[in-house]
């Protein structure tokens, strides 16, 4: 396999919260784009692993995936040991993604740090010729941080005005996460309440460039403009 984009998360259901529009835009520009999660959310109060990796593979369809997989590391517990830099560097080569996007090295849930570290990690092991015999070296050549929920100003941010729709469509697929539930309360929003928060957000994003949604992300390299006339963004 060879994908375009690899979208790497700790969670099922972060990517369609952080990065899904883009990954939906992508693919409707003809990308071949995949997204691997580190853990079943098996420490999660509602829903088993299997629902929630079913439920991620409805969503896959929603996200317009080519691939979807799960690492089934442990959640809640994620560490960045040998074994999940070299098992995830190894299914890095598998379907050699030429773009992967990392949660934001920052975060509250340390789940979510972690998987970035280990992303990052993973993608330099991946490109090691000698790190195994059955396995052929890849490196990816971009790492693209999803920041949007960690509070820093985005390198760039993509318009997925277009995509929204289908972005919240692929998150209701949890049901066992955002179902109506009398339980519900903060930690388990009903569907408007998750609506109306990602929508903020997404609006907030999308007001920063002059559209109406938007995906914010961070690079760590500076970004190369060839052409400063056509710069999209009004400054005044
Ligand atoms: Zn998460």
């Amino acid at each position: 396999m060879s994908l375009d984009v690899l979208a790497l998360a700790a969670h099922p259901d972060d990517v369609e919260q952080t990065c899904g529009g883009t990954l939906i835009r992508m693919a409707e520009m003809g990308y071949r784009t995949g997204v691997l999660d580190l853990t079943a959310g098996d420490m999660g109060t509602r829903g088993t692993p299997e629902e929630r990796v079913a439920e991620s593979q409805a969503a896959a369809r929603h996200l317009l995936l080519e691939w979807r997989g799960n690492m089934h590391m442990p959640d809640a517990r994620l560490e960045n040991t040998l074994s999940a830099r070299m098992s995830l560097a190894v299914k890095i080569r598998e379907v050699k993604p030429r773009v992967v996007i990392l949660p934001y090295w920052q975060a509250r849930h340390p789940d979510h740090y972690r998987c970035s570290e280990l992303g990052f990690e993973a993608c330099f092991l991946a490109g090691l010729k000698k790190l195994d015999e059955y396995s052929e070296p890849h490196r990816p050549s971009k790492i693209l941080y999803a920041s949007l929920y960690a509070d820093v100003k985005p390198s760039f941010i993509v318009d997925i005005s277009a995509q929204f729709e289908r972005r919240m469509a692929a998150l209701l697929s949890y049901a066992s996460q955002y179902g109506e539930n009398p339980e519900g309360g903060a930690l388990f929003p009903n569907e408007r309440e998750i609506r109306d928060r990602l929508g903020s957000i997404a609006r907030f994003y999308g007001n920063l460039i002059g559209v109406q949604y938007g995906e914010p992300f961070v690079v760590k390299e500076a970004i190369r403009i060839d052409d400063i006339v056509a710069m999209p963004v009004r400054s005044i």
